[in-house]
Order: structure tokens, then sequence, then C-alpha cells
């Protein structure tokens, strides 16, 4: 039975990769802080995973795991998720989101040095490190060049992946575009207007205020990410962008949600507020998955509407539990 080492087991696309993988016949541990409510939710989900009480910047707990369980494939998805957070804590989301990749790089590749076995590290990057890219859609040969701060921490991960790649480990770097689902936080833009849209259809609310309606992002949906990033653990070691190539506006986002309630004539209901833009707004953020179809074999599954309706009909069931 192999085993598994992932961070961020607790967040949306770490949670699936864990049901993935038990579903699979890995054997999962999960390095999790000390948060009983999140403990809570993840051993409803999966009641399988052995979690271990940690915080990625504690360089030597998170040696000591990685010796203890000498994991086939150390899949790095714990880290600060929100761009917009990393405005305000640009020091935290280097620790937290940049620096653990050197450790567990490292602690991957003394596991591999003293076992002589194949052991995997793939880890979850980001389409921000294209911040400022100047052609669309990107893959793995558009430049680095991030825009904010989240962006840099996940461009050093990157570049670190494939330095550890360079001398013989296989390493993985999945360069995720944004992907949504029910787990998503309320903290993002796309869980803010289902949970906002599901609220006016109950009649609990009147509206909802939003940023930029043009922005454009390529959607995915997490359970298909978490499954990219599986395979990249144990096939073919590189850099595979995640992606559905597909481009969406946030007003495209706000209509399929009021579409998933039966509401044609949404205008009036959605204000937009400058304070909600971000500092720097990455344009065409569009991923050619390409090398991730041709090397892993990996396809999205499910599209965009689908993915609007399925966090919709959550936030519904939610919202009528009380
Ligand atoms: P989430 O924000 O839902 O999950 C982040 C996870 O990191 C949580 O489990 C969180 O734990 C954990 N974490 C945060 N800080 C620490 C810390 N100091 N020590 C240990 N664990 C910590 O992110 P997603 O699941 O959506 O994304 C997974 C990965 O993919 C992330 O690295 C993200 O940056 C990246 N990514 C995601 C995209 C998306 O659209 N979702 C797009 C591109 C990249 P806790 O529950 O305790 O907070």
């Amino acid at each position: 039975m192999p085993t598994a080492l992932i961070t961020g087991i607790t967040g949306q696309t770490g949670s699936y990769l864990g049901q993935q993988l038990v579903g699979d016949g890995w054997e999962v541990h999960g390095l999790v802080r000390s948060n009983d409510a999140q403990r809570t939710a993840l051993a409803g989900l999966l009641p399988q995973a052995t979690l271990h009480d940690g915080d990625l910047t504690d360089t030597d707990a998170l040696r000591a795991l990685v010796d203890l369980l000498e994991p086939d494939v150390i899949f790095n998805l714990g880290g600060l998720s929100s761009v917009a957070a990393s405005w305000t804590h640009p020091v935290d989301t280097a620790e937290v989101t940049g620096l653990p990749v050197a450790t567990l790089l490292d602690a991957a590749w003394r596991l591999r040095e003293r076992t002589g076995r194949r052991v995997g590290f793939v880890q979850a990057s980001s389409a921000e490190i294209f911040g400022a890219a100047e052609t669309s859609p990107q893959n793995e040969q558009t430049p680095v060049r991030p825009t904010n701060p989240y962006g840099a921490a996940k461009a050093y991960g990157h570049h670190l992946v494939g330095v550890y790649r360079g001398l013989g480990l296989e390493a993985s770097s999945c360069i995720l575009f944004n992907h949504e689902s029910p787990r998503r936080p309320e903290t993002f833009v796309t869980r803010k207007i289902t949970r906002g849209v599901a609220r006016i259809s109950l009649g609990l609310s009147d509206g909802i205020t939003l940023g930029n309606l043009d922005a454009v992002r390529d959607w995915g949906h997490a359970p298909d990410y978490a499954r990219a990033i599986g395979l990249a653990g144990t096939t073919t070691a590189g850099d595979y962008v995640v992606a559905t190539g597909v481009p969406h506006s946030v007003r495209d986002f706000v209509a399929a949600a009021f579409d998933a309630v039966g509401i044609d004539d949404w205008s009036p209901l959605v204000q937009t507020d400058p304070a909600f833009v971000r500092p720097t707004d990455a344009i065409a953020q569009i991923g050619d998955a390409r090398r991730a179809r041709e090397v892993l074999g990996w396809i999205p599954t499910t599209g965009f509407a689908a993915i609007v309706a399925e966090m919709v009909a959550s936030d519904l069931r939610d919202l009528s539990a009380g």
C-alpha cells in the first residue's frame, strides 16, 4: 500500500485528494494545524486519514514527520492561498507558501538518498506565477512573472521543484488555475457569489456587492484538479498546467449562479464596489493543459455551469438547514 503525506489536507483541494487516494488504496497521512473545528470537519470527510499536528513553518517537525512516515509521495498543498490576503500578509505568505517547499524537497531528497527508492513530490503551484503574462493561454513555457506576493511565493516553490528535479528527484509542479467546489471558503469571490445568490433566492438578502465583473478566469472543478495532482505524483515528473482552457468572466459566474436558482433579471441585485478590486489584477488568465492531457492522461470532467450549480445547491442546503 503506497503512503502519501498531504499538507493542506484540511483545505478544499487537499481533502478531495485525500479521499481519492484512500479510494485508490493509499495510506494517507495529513499535516494539520491544531484546530478542532477543522479536524472534526475532516474526520467526517476522511476518517481513514491519519492526522499529524504540525505547522508548515516548523522546519524541524516537518523534516521529522517525513523521516518517520517515509512517504512514497509528498503532496504539498498547504499554504496561504489568497492573493488578496498576500498583500496584507506578505511575510506570512513567504514563510508559509514559499519556504516550506524547500524543507519538504530537502527532506524528500534526503529520504531518497537514505532509502534508495523513488520519492515523489508534487507542489501545488499556481497560475499566479504567470501574473504579467503577455500571451494567453499560458503553458509550461510561459515566462514566470508574478505580480503579487502570493504569486512570488509560488514562483519560488515552482523554481525550487525544477532545481530538485534537476538533481534527480521525481518532483512535479502542478500549475493550477482557479478551481472551485462547495468546499471553497467564502473569502473567495466564487463562493461569495454562490452564497449570496442562495441567500437572495431564500429571501435572506436583497443583493450582493462585488468588484470587477469583467475579470476573466479559467475556472475548473476542485476534484478534477486533485486528480491531476494525484496523477503527477505517480507518473512522469514535470511541470503541468492544470486548467480547462475555457475563459469565463465574473459576470458569467454571477449569471450562472442566478440561473441555477431561476432568476433571469439579476442586474438590479448586484452592486459593484471598487474597494473589492485587487491592487493588481492579472488579465486573461487562461491555461493550456495539453501536456497534462498527453503525459498524465488528465482531462477535466465537470463543466462551468455544473460547478456553479453544485456550489449554489450546496449553499441552499446549508442555509436551509439553518
Ligand atoms: P485552501 O486555502 O483551501 O487550503 C490551504 C491549506 O493549507 C489548509 O489545509 C490550511 O490549513 C493549510 N495551511 C495554511 N497555513 C498552514 C500552516 N502554517 N501550516 C500548515 N498548514 C497550513 O487551498 P486550496 O485547497 O484551494 O488549494 C490547495 C493548494 O493549491 C494551495 O497551495 C493553493 O495555493 C493552491 N492553488 C489553489 C488554487 C485554487 O483555485 N483553489 C489555484 C492555484 C493554486 P487550515 O485548514 O488549518 O487553515
